[in-house]
């Protein structure tokens, strides 16, 4: 049996940010058979704790506030470029601004104001929204990122540094010890398991403490002489939400689908009618642009929308459970696991996504 420091399973940004910034301290193998695939290929590449924040979830929001304050020199240490443009959100009809008079309302309360917009200031700010829009927010701070340049930069910086990557995959995490699925092990100081939608059957402690939750997304490319969107819009559309990324050059991602289908991952024709209609409604333009791409994806969801973060029992370590804001946290992500392999004490924002919250754990 081979012996490596750290396991990491799983390489979505998740496990690779952890192996990447690990591989400082100690020798690390990572193991996936299809490394940056995941949700984290597939995902809309928004770094958005404001405006994916709701009442109730204010750890998440701290967590992610703290995670976004990070991202400007996790980017620069990557080489990745961001987008600073920031956020509209729109809304629809009555029903949906009195949504986003509560996401207002709520944000104002906890001292972190966004302007509120009429229909038409918000056009002004960004002139592909459509006439319908009734009114909406400014949210300038809130990033964005091009998720499969940064998986690329991941990828090539976690091998710059060290890091061993091992195609087989994982079945079951022991401390000290990952079983593997063609029969053989790997005995490992600390594991940390990072396998998102999967991370469930990897440890008998997270069963059914993650669980997939599907998320259908498109690819759109502007045709010349569209009226193509300069900031990312979210919107509710009679209360579905849907939103426009745009990508440096001709590309526009929309999003996003969200079921509980297991770990299916077809796309469905229902899907792709609802999220082009939806956001023709907010931006008319992009019935000109041409479809490129169609993709479904797994987010890894948790009982209470925060990941699960921190030691199972000692040698073993769970990160995963990110659900809507994979890409967000995966700067704070890291860090924390650092420290926690280090026996250091982990950013403060963290100790809310403790797993001892739901289940028994060893330390
Ligand atoms: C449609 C959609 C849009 C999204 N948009 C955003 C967004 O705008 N902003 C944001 O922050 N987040 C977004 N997310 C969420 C984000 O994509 C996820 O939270 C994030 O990608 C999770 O990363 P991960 O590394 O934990 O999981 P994944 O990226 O799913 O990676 C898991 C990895 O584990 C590997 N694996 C699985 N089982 C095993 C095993 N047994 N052994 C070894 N390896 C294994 C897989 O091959 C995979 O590579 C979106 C998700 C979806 C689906």
């Amino acid at each position: 049996m081979s012996y490596s420091g750290t396991v990491v399973v799983g390489g979505g940004v998740i496990g690779l940010s952890i192996a990447w910034r690990l591989a400082a301290d100690t020798p690390v193998t990572l193991l996936d058979p299809a490394p940056a695939r995941g949700a984290s290929w597939v995902a809309g590449g928004m770094l958005a704790p404001v405006t994916e924040s709701w009442p109730g979830e204010e750890d998440l929001l701290e967590l992610g506030c703290a995670s976004l304050d990070r991202w400007p020199d996790y980017a620069a240490d990557l080489g990745v470029e961001l987008r600073t443009d920031g956020t509209v959100v729109a809304a629809l009809d009555a029903a949906d601004a009195a949504q986003l008079d509560i996401l207002a309302d709520h944000l104002a309360s906890l001292g972190r104001a966004v302007d509120r917009l009429a229909g038409r200031d918000l056009r002004q700010r960004e002139p592909a929204i459509g006439p319908s829009v009734r009114s909406g927010l400014f949210v300038p701070g809130d990033l964005a990122v091009d998720n499969r340049e940064l998986l690329r930069h991941l990828m090539d910086a976690a091998a710059r540094a060290g890091v061993t990557f091992d195609r087989r995959r994982a079945t079951l995490v022991h401390p000290g010890e990952v079983e593997l699925a063609d029969g053989s092990g790997i005995r490992s100081g600390t594991t940390v398991i990072a396998a998102g939608a999967w991370s469930g059957g990897l440890h008998p402690a997270l069963d059914r403490l993650v669980r997939p939750v599907k998320g259908e997304i498109l690819r759109l490319r502007a045709r010349p002489g569209v009226l193509a969107p300069r900031h990312t819009v979210r919107a509710l559309v009679e209360s579905r939400p849907v939103y426009l990324v745009p990508r440096a050059g001709d590309e526009l991602v929309l999003g996003a689908t969200q079921y509980e289908a297991g770990f299916d991952t077809e796309v469905t024709v229902g899907g792709v009618r609802d999220l082009l209609a939806d956001a023709e409604r907010v931006v008319p333009g992009i019935a000109e642009y041409g479809l490129t791409e169609t993709a479904a994806g797994l987010r890894a969801g948790s009982r209470d929308n925060l990941p699960l973060l921190g030691m199972l029992e000692p040698g073993v370590l769970v990160a995963a459970g990110h659900h809507r804001n994979g890409l967000l946290l995966a700067p704070i992500t890291a860090d924390a696991v650092r420290a926690m392999v280090a026996g250091e004490d982990p950013p403060a924002e963290v100790l809310a996504a403790d797993p001892a919250r739901h289940v028994p754990t060893r330390r």
